[in-house]
């Protein structure tokens, strides 16, 4: 399943992950979401994959990861 990332994007979320983190799949224990047809904002990768995460805090929310450098490119909801 693939959607526009930039038309999630408009939604706040309250968890305390930020864009450019690094991806921390089992502390946020990640669960595959959906992809993106998006470029990395941080590589020149093309796809980007969504996780639904849980943040330290016990925040849940959706985080899209970049794959090749595992930073946080977008939260979305
Ligand atoms: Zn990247």
């Amino acid at each position: 399943m693939q959607r526009s990332l930039s038309s999630l994007q408009h939604d706040l979320v309250p968890i305390t992950i930020n864009v450019g983190e690094d991806f921390k799949s089992i502390v946020w224990k990640a669960q595959y979401d959906m992809d993106f047809n998006t470029e990395c904002l941080f590589c020149f990768s093309e796809r980007i994959t969504g996780y639904r995460v849980e943040d330290e805090a016990g925040h849940t929310g959706k985080v899209a990861v970049c794959p090749h450098c595992e930073k946080v490119n977008a939260i979305y909801a």
